[in-house]
């Protein structure tokens, strides 16, 4: 396996009621990790002395931006909590690049993005990336959100729009309130085959469809686009779930020295027992020689070790005990 990637923690911001975007800095250029926009890595942090459990996340910079490395992340669980609470300069191990959810730009040159939530973030990657090298690939981005006033990276797909003429983006607010003078096209429903019918026409599989958010949006988008006839091979999927989390917690330094520390406590412990048993049976040897020497002086008695108790003897005649002796 590769050695991981040391970076520090550049910036933290929320860029949504609970999607925080960090910004990372490679400790050395030799830190900065290669990769395909769109795919993604295994962090993990040292906060405390203390190393965290490793969790994956799609890489939302473009591969050209190099000097630094961003994650967006929806604040839930455990491990997100600490992460918007971490200081400035933490230090992060990270693992990677992996997945396949990768544009292939001899292959897809008309792509669908079908994005829910933060499941946008490797589309994220892929556009600002297919822009930077003025690709002439046609994207169309849907993306599905709750409400209308919480679109993580709103502001970042209309400039997108304004650079790149083969971009379009289409947003679906399934709630709430719709401001008609919020620029951008709109569409207050959820994701639906019609809305693709709409764009691909008659030639659907012309193009490439790429699906990322929720296992039932996957799934029901999945199914309708092989219900109008999409080949499979035409549909790229990437599941944001615990079991695609690839764990790379063995990797860590710091677990590194904790495993060599209880190696150590315990070969002490084992050498120690050794020690303290050899020094008892050094101590004991003597006695027993004299036993021995007591036993060749003293004719026609047994001088026996008592059993129950090594450092009482007795001495007997083979019929009967005449004296015992501690
Ligand atoms: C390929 C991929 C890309 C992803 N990209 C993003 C992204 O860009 N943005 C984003 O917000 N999320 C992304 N995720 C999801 C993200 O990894 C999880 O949602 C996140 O770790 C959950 O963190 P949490 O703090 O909410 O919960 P956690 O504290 O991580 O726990 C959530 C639950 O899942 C279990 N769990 C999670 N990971 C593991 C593991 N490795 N081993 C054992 N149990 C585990 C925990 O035990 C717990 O029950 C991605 C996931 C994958 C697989």
């Amino acid at each position: 396996m590769k050695k991981p990637k040391t970076y520090f923690l550049k910036d933290s911001l929320l860029i949504g009621k609970r999607t925080l975007l960090i910004t990372l800095k490679p400790k050395t250029p030799e830190d900065e990790l290669d990769f395909l926009a769109g795919q993604y890595a295994s962090i993990n942090f040292v906060h405390n002395f203390r190393p965290s459990p490793a969790r994956c996340f799609s890489i939302v910079s473009s591969p050209y931006e190099k000097a630094e490395l961003q994650f967006a992340i929806r604040i839930g669980g455990d491990f997100t909590k600490k992460l918007k609470r971490l200081p400035i300069d933490t230090k992060f191990q990270i693992n990677g690049p992996y997945g396949d959810f990768v544009i292939d730009e001899n292959l897809d040159k008309h792509a669908i993005f079908l994005a829910a939530g933060i499941g946008v973030t490797p589309f994220i990657s892929m556009i600002k990336y297919l822009s930077d090298v003025k690709s002439k690939i046609t994207i169309t981005l849907f993306y599905s959100n709750t409400t209308q006033d919480n679109i993580p990276f709103y502001d970042e797909l209309m400039r997108l729009t304004s650079i790149n003429p083969n971009f379009k983006v289409i947003f679906f607010v399934s709630n709430g309130p719709m401001d008609p003078a919020k620029k951008g096209f709109f569409i207050a429903n959820y994701i639906e085959i019609e809305h693709i019918k709409r764009i691909v026409k008659r030639r659907a599989n012309s193009f490439t469809y790429f699906i990322c958010g929720p296992t039932k949006f996957i799934n029901d988008l999945n199914h309708d686009l092989i219900n109008i006839n999409v080949k499979p091979e035409k549909i790229i999927i990437e599941q944001f779930t615990s079991s695609n989390q690839i764990s790379s917690i063995s990797n860590l330094p710091n677990k590194k020295l904790e495993k060599s520390i209880y190696i150590l406590l315990g070969a002490t412990m084992i050498f120690g027992i050794i020690f303290i048993a050899a020094i008892d049976n050094l101590w004991a040897i003597p006695q027993v020689q004299n036993l021995i020497y007591k036993q060749n002086n003293n004719n026609g008695f047994v001088i026996q070790l008592n059993q129950n108790n090594p450092n009482s003897i007795y001495l007997h005649n083979n019929h009967s005990p005449i004296t015992s002796v501690s």
